[in-house]
């Protein structure tokens, strides 16, 4: 996913090559190019813009004695950043509740589905009572796509395909699971192919409703910058806890995956790399920015 960035940073470090010590004038050139690099990724300008710039301060205040070269300092004051604009370190996620609710939002398409699905089947091998709510009231298509992956991962599934009353269904659930001893319940939502007020109204009424321990926001990787911007307005109207980054597998640059902690000041708290239920990472913004710098 990261080929393409990476290789244009391994190119912009390679230019410090040869050269014995940290100057201004060629840490301007490098982080240039890594400024660059990173905005072809897709990662919003203004990110790219403050990340180098630290970067760069940070490169031309290190004690230049140190024993590695201008090029390896460079890596390793990169990763360091990278590592910051992600987060720092891995978000933990709240299953307190008895049961615990997980509220699953996003755009139709993401992967909210899919997710639901990863994730029941993460807790249900941590040995925990899960259960799945399909609330999708509009597509029954979505409730049959839950109750197949269901199966597959021996996890239970409400639905209530008649129902078209989310909130309902999805009260109804609690009361089933702690009526059967699920400890945690993962309700899957609507969505739509771009936001728009009625689905915001929906999902917000929904988390009022139930006061989840947990609102995940799922977002296609492959969007790019429209990600960044999607995650930012449903924010706004939901105030989420986490962000599930899906597809980063295909042809995503990436970017998202950088951006979006900055810009909306929420953690990336999953990724997905593909369609089976294991492809499935709690996201590490260290291993990430590892996985970056190649
Ligand atoms: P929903 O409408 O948000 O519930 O999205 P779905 O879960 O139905 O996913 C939409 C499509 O994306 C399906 O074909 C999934 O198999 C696929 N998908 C979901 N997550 C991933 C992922 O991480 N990688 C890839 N390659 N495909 C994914």
């Amino acid at each position: 996913m990261f080929d393409n960035l990476s290789l244009k940073l391994d190119r912009a470090f390679k230019t410090l090559k040869g050269t014995g010590k940290i100057t201004e004038i060629n840490v301007a050139s490098t982080v240039k190019e890594i400024r660059r690099a990173l905005i072809d990724a897709d990662v919003n300008y203004k990110v790219a813009k403050e990340v180098t710039d630290t970067i760069r301060e940070q490169a031309l205040g290190r004690d230049v004695l140190i024993a590695v070269s201008p090029g390896q300092l460079l890596i390793k004051i990169t990763q360091e950043e990278l590592t910051k604009l992600m987060g720092g370190s891995k978000a933990d996620i709240n299953l307190k509740g008895d049961p615990a609710v997980v509220l699953i939002s996003g755009l139709q398409g993401s992967g909210k589905t899919t997710f639901s699905g990863k994730f029941a089947s993460m807790l249900k091998k941590q040995g925990k009572q899960v259960l799945l709510v399909a609330c999708d009231i509009y597509r029954p298509a979505a409730i049959d796509q839950l109750k197949v992956l269901g199966e597959q991962i021996g996890v239970e599934v409400y639905a209530e395909p008649e129902n078209k009353n989310a909130i309902e269904i999805a009260n109804n659930a609690i009361a089933y699971a702690k009526k059967t001893g699920k400890k945690t319940v993962i309700v899957d939502t609507a969505g739509r192919l771009a936001v728009d007020d009625v689905m915001m109204k929906e999902i917000e009424a929904l988390k009022k409703a139930l006061n989840p321990s947990e609102t995940l926001f799922v977002v296609d990787s492959m969007t790019g910058q429209d990600a960044v911007n999607t995650a930012k307005t449903f924010d706004e109207r939901l105030n989420f806890d986490g962000v599930v980054l899906t597809k980063l597998d295909g042809d995503s640059r990436g970017g998202a995956a950088i951006s979006i902690r900055h810009v909306v000041n929420k953690p990336i708290k999953f990724i997905s790399t593909g369609e089976k239920m294991e492809n499935i990472d709690v996201f590490h913004p260290d291993r990430m920015a590892q996985r970056i710098l190649g």
